[in-house]
C-alpha cells in the first residue's frame, strides 16, 4: 500500500476498486466542471406536426470537455444522480433554458410563446426545493411560467405516485405544463395517469424507430395516441429520423415530433438561426 502523504486523501484504498476509483474521480470533475463552466445546452426544436413550424424546443445538456470534446449526457447524467451533483447542476439547466427562452420570447415576439422543455431527474422532482428553483429561474429570465415545460419520465412519478400528484398540482397551478417523459418504456397505472395533471405523453424513440417495421410498435404508437386524445392530453413523438415515420405520425394525428429528421439538438446560435427562418417542414 502507498505511504499517505501528510493531509492527503486516502485514494488509494485497496478496498476501492478500479471501478469505484473512476466515478471518484468522475465526480470531481463534475464538480470542477460546474464551478468552471463547461455544462453547455443544445436545443432540439419540437415540431407542430400539421403546421410543421418550431413549437419550442428541448434543452439538452452536454459537457464541453476541455480535453475529450463534447460529453453526451449519459456518459455523466447517471452517475450526477447517485451523487446529487444533479441537484445544482439542474439547476443550472433550469436557469439557462429559461433565460435563453426568454431572449429568444423578446427577439422573436409570437402570439403563443413558445415552450422551452426541460429534463428533471428523480432526485431534483423530489427534492424540497425544487418549486423554488423554478420560480427563481423564470423570474430572473423575465419569462412567463406558461412558457416552461417540465419533463419527468414515468418510472420517476409511479416511484411514488401521491407525492408526483401533490408536487404536479402545485407546477400546474402556477401554469406550468408537465411532460411524461418516455412514456411507454415504465409501468404507468392508468388510473394514475388519469389524476396526473399532465398536458403532454412524450412517446419514447424505441417505439417511433419500429414504426413500419414491427407490429408492436405501430400498435403502442397508435394505442398511445388515442390515449392522450380521450384523456385531453396532447402526444409528442421524439427520435422521427425518417419522413416516414412523420407521415405515419401525421395519420395518427400525433400533435408534435421531434428528431434528426427536423434537426438534431443544436448549439443556440444554430438554433436562433433555424427560429429566425421558421422553418415548415
Ligand atoms: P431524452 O430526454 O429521452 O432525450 C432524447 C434523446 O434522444 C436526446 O439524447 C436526443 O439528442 C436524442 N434524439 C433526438 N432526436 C433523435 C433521433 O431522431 N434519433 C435518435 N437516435 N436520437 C435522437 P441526448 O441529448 O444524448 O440525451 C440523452 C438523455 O440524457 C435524455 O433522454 C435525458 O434523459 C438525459 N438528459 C439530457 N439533458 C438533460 C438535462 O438537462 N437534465 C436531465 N436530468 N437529464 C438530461
Ligand atoms: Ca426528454
Ligand atoms: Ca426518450
Ligand atoms: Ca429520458
Amino acid at each position: 500500500a502507498k505511504a499517505k502523504g501528510e493531509g492527503s486523501i486516502e485514494i488509494f484504498d485497496p478496498s476501492m476498486n478500479a471501478q469505484a476509483l473512476a466515478r471518484f474521480h468522475m465526480d470531481a470533475d463534475l464538480r470542477r466542471a460546474l464551478e468552471r463552466n463547461e455544462f453547455v445546452l443544445h436545443y432540439q426544436p419540437v415540431v407542430g406536426l400539421r403546421t410543421g413550424r418550431i413549437e419550442g424546443f428541448e434543452a439538452l445538456v452536454r459537457w464541453r470537455h476541455p480535453e475529450r470534446g463534447m460529453v453526451p449526457p449519459l456518459e455523466f447524467i447517471p452517475l450526477a444522480e447517485e451523487t446529487g451533483l444533479i441537484v445544482p447542476l439542474g439547476k443550472w439547466v433550469l436557469e439557462e433554458a429559461c433565460r435563453q427562452a426568454g431572449e429568444w420570447r423578446r427577439k422573436f415576439p409570437t402570439g403563443q410563446p413558445r415552450l422551452m422543455n426541460v429534463n428533471i431527474s428523480a432526485r431534483q422532482f423530489q427534492h424540497r426545493d425544487l418549486i423554488h428553483t423554478v420560480l427563481g429561474a423564470l423570474h430572473a429570465a423575465d419569462l412567463e411560467p406558461g412558457s416552461l415545460k417540465l419533463e419527468i419520465t414515468e418510472s420517476i412519478m409511479m416511484r411514488d405516485p401521491e407525492a408526483s400528484l401533490e408536487a404536479m398540482k402545485v407546477f400546474r397551478s402556477m401554469d406550468i405544463h408537465l411532460v411524461v417523459d418516455d412514456f411507454g418504456t415504465g409501468y404507468s397505472s392508468l388510473g394514475y395517469l388519469k389524476r396526473f395533471p399532465v398536458d403532454t405523453l412524450k412517446i419514447d424513440k424505441s417505439f417511433v424507430e419500429g414504426i413500419g417495421r414491427d407490429p408492436e410498435s405501430s400498435a403502442i404508437v397508435a394505442a398511445v395516441i388515442s390515449l392522450a386524445r380521450s384523456l385531453g392530453m396532447r402526444v409528442t413523438a421524439e427520435g422521427i429520423e425518417t419522413q416516414e415515420q412523420m407521415q405515419h405520425l401525421q395519420r395518427l394525428h400525433c400533435d408534435q415530433g421531434q428528431g434528426y429528421h427536423f434537426s438534431r439538438p443544436l448549439p443556440p446560435e444554430a438554433a436562433e438561426a433555424l427560429l429566425a427562418q421558421d422553418p415548415r417542414w
